[in-house]
């Protein structure tokens, strides 16, 4: 309705109601205006309702909402299931113009205009986040992997000389594809016992020195990663930053589930303050709990973010970006800040209690202190019996164990601790049950020995968890809970006699 509906409406009931309505009216207005001038997460998150109403208002810019429009085009944003178009809260043309991804849709003003928000709302939560040197960013409807794909195929065109990517090795399959899938060359550098730790960190030297052997011209860039399955850390980003500004050589970072841990976003900042970060990539839905689907890139300045969205060949998606949008909005910027503090509080109270579980159980949790996301328990003492005998691999019923006991997301993970001992993968029901590690696994013609170990040998086996965003502490307490019942059939027998065919597993707790 517009102002002078209002006073039209005072001669049918008394004017003072129309009036309180018209005021109550204007405050949702004002969360409007203030979104559109000041482009940031608002200070209060919006109501379910607001949003809605948003959303209605910016769909009726779009033409397919148009009342009286006919279409002679071959693409009209006609739906024909009404479901999926409340799906899509009427928001059919998706993103972009077949020329660039983030470009405005003459068919689709509302959506355009979503399309520029969610870009400015994203940044602010970046900075929030603690990236204060991110200066533009590009909502992507392509998950993590594949927006790395597009971040390489744009600093191609910059760089056309440039064929290998030097990437400090980190076991997880799609940012490595994300390589060969962009027609380049990974040159892996294989990561190094950090000292006095369990951790496993970047490889310096390693990067100097695979990057001086193919010639700084020949390398595309430096791909480095911040949040990892631990006992692998965050990449060095500082030091890796200071380098590729040296040797005048791109830097991209995978900081998928990053922007949730205020140790991999400072590593991001300081990258970008005192080297050279040309981009850095994050995931959508690991971060801001929408489904998969969407990535951010961002970048200290526009260029390789403008070119990113230049090379996508036509139009997108618009659910992804709609997703976090909506997201954004109704967390606001407290929301959001309050939900990064909550994991960094619930972190620090996981690997106590993860602690504790463990020692009475005889295990120990690893020393990975710059690893704030993800834990790791040594499983050696349990694949040994009271004779002193080895026998690691029954380990991998832990894993199903866990999994049959409604436990998703742990992985275990069984190491080589020498040379020599490796064997080929073949793709066994460890695949299913999360086992990792030991097995030689070929990805892209490259093979790594250990994969899921992050490095070719390890000391020893070892169970991962994670507290990421979201995670509340009553979820991880059943974990706990679940885990011990777990080690406790473990060192009941369980696993043995399942393998010798004497008893099935157990279901569940
Ligand atoms: C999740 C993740 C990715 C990307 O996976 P997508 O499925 O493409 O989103 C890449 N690297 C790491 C370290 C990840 O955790």
């Amino acid at each position: 309705m517009l102002p002078q509906h209002f006073d039209l409406l005072k001669g049918l009931v008394n004017p003072n109601y129309v009036e309180q309505g018209a005021q109550a009216r204007n405050s949702r207005s004002k969360h409007f205006t203030a979104l559109f001038i000041q482009r940031r997460l608002p200070d209060v998150g919006w109501k379910e309702d607001d949003i809605q109403a948003l959303l209605d208002e910016m769909a009726s810019f779009d033409t397919n909402n148009f009342e009286g429009n006919v279409g002679v085009g071959e693409r009209e944003g006609r739906v024909i299931s009404d479901l999926v178009r409340r799906r899509h809260f009427g928001l059919t043309h998706g993103i972009g113009r077949s020329g660039d991804v983030m470009a405005e849709q003459p068919k689709a003003a509302g959506s355009s205009l979503l399309v520029q928000l969610t870009r400015y709302l994203a940044l602010d939560a970046i900075r929030l986040a603690g990236i204060k040197a991110a200066k533009a960013c590009a909502v992507l409807p392509a998950a993590t992997g594949l927006t790395m794909t597009l971040v390489f195929l744009a600093l191609r065109q910059m760089r056309p000389e440039g064929k290998y990517v030097v990437w400090s090795r980190i076991d997880q399959k799609s940012c490595f594809k994300a390589i060969g899938a962009a027609g380049l060359k990974p040159i892996v550098v294989e990561l190094k016992p950090i000292e006095g730790t369990d951790a496993l960190g970047t490889d310096l030297e390693g990067m100097r020195s695979a990057i001086e052997q193919v010639g700084a011209d020949e390398v595309l860039c430096i791909c480095t990663t911040t949040s990892t399955f631990a006992p692998r850390v965050p990449d060095f980003i500082d030091e890796v930053a200071v380098m590729a500004q040296e040797l005048q050589v791109p830097h991209v970072i995978n900081n998928a589930y990053g922007l949730q841990c205020s140790k991999c976003a400072h590593l991001v900042e300081t990258g970008c303050r005192r080297g050279r970060v040309d981009a850095f990539v994050q995931s959508t839905d690991k971060n801001f709990m929408v489904p998969v689907g969407g990535a951010i890139v961002a970048a200290p300045s526009a260029a390789l973010v403008d070119k990113v969205s230049g090379l996508y060949p036509g139009r997108a998606s618009m659910s992804p970006v709609l997703d976090l949008f909506i997201t954004l909005l109704s967390l606001g910027a407290p929301g959001w800040t309050g939900l990064l503090q909550e994991r960094k509080e619930n972190a620090k109270w996981f690997e106590e209690r993860l602690g504790t579980v463990s020692s009475k159980l005889g295990l120990r949790v690893l020393k990975v202190p710059a690893n704030r996301i993800s834990f790791c328990i040594d499983l050696s003492p349990l694949g040994r019996s009271t004779d002193g005998a080895e026998d690691m691999d029954h380990l991998t019923f832990l894993g199903s164990a866990l999994f049959t006991r409604r436990v998703s997301g742990p992985r275990v993970v069984l190491c080589t601790p020498k040379p020599g001992a490796a064997t080929l993968d073949v793709e066994t029901p460890a695949d299913t049950i999360k086992v990792k590690g030991k097995y030689q696994k070929v990805i892209d013609g490259t093979p790594f020995e250990c994969y899921g170990a992050h490095t070719n040998f390890y000391p020893c086996c070892y169970l991962t968890a994670a507290c990421a965003i979201g995670a509340s502490r009553k979820e991880m307490d059943a974990f706990l809970e679940r885990l011990e019942a777990a080690v406790q059939d473990y060192k009941n027998g369980a696993g043995r006699k399942e393998k010798s065919g004497i008893a099935k597993p157990a279901l569940g707790s």
